[in-house]
């Protein structure tokens, strides 16, 4: 991994060799509380894979929606919810790949 480009993700517990590769089921997903985000959308810049994107608007119909993770991509490297929690809230939720599935009915690739 470049280390200058990678400077910024000092500090994130556990961060894997390269965080823009998926390994083939993460152990942990990212998932946003999307009552609690503001959709500041400063996690967005933040994901080595940009797997994090605004709700579609029609979803909550005001001008500034939540984030929402596409989950198929999420790599686990919990990036996200350390940038929410250290800079702006507390909206991301790591939650065990086993748990997510079960959770929402979806199967993780
Ligand atoms: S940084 Fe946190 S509050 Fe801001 S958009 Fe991302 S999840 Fe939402
Ligand atoms: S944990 Fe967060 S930053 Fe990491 S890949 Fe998933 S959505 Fe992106």
């Amino acid at each position: 991994m470049a280390k200058k480009a990678f400077d910024h993700y000092k500090g994130i517990p556990d961060l894997p060799d390269d965080p823009r590769v998926k390994k083939s089921r993460p152990k942990i997903m990212a998932v946003v509380d999307e009552d609690n985000c503001t959709g500041c959308q400063a996690c967005v810049p933040f994901c080595p894979v940009d797997c994090i994107e605004p709700v579609p608007k029609e979803k909550y119909g005001f001008p500034i929606p939540p984030v929402q993770v596409r989950f198929n991509e999420c790599t686990g490297c919990q990036v996200c919810a350390r940038v929410c929690s250290k800079l702006t809230w507390d909206a991301i939720r790591l939650m065990p790949t086993d748990t997510f599935e079960k959770v929402y009915g979806i199967k993780v690739d």
